[in-house]
């Protein structure tokens, strides 16, 4: 089933409505999930359309996205590439890490 863009933004919810809170602080605060990382989203600025989906489906909660773009840390993103995979223009695609990207800091 194809999925309208407004419906891709619904957060989760239960059946009555209720919200459901992912506790992505517990994760990035408590473990180095940047360790994990065989890949990184690098962007390409110039197709973002600060749209935020890569903001909202991030499961660790650690992209923003303001006036340029996404800013994403990688000291804690894992490299699982959903960010990239749901980003609809294509602004943000994953590239493997040995490909001569420096360690941490954030996307650019
Ligand atoms: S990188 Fe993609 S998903 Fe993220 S704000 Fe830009 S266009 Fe939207
Ligand atoms: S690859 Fe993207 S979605 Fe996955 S942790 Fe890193 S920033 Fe978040």
């Amino acid at each position: 089933m194809k999925m309208s863009p407004e419906g891709r933004l619904k957060r989760p919810c239960l059946p009555d409505g209720t919200p459901i809170r992912v506790p992505a602080a517990f994760a990035v605060t408590e473990v180095n999930t940047g360790s994990w990382r065989l890949e990184r989203p690098v962007l390409n600025v110039s197709k973002c359309s600060r749209c935020r989906i890569c903001e909202r489906y991030c499961p660790l909660q650690i992209i923003s996205v303001g006036q340029e773009g996404p800013v994403i840390d990688l000291h804690f993103c894992k490299g699982c590439g959903i960010c990239a995979n749901e980003c609809p223009t294509k602004a943000l695609i994953m590239r493997p890490e040995r490909d001569g990207v420096s360690q941490g800091g954030d996307s650019r």
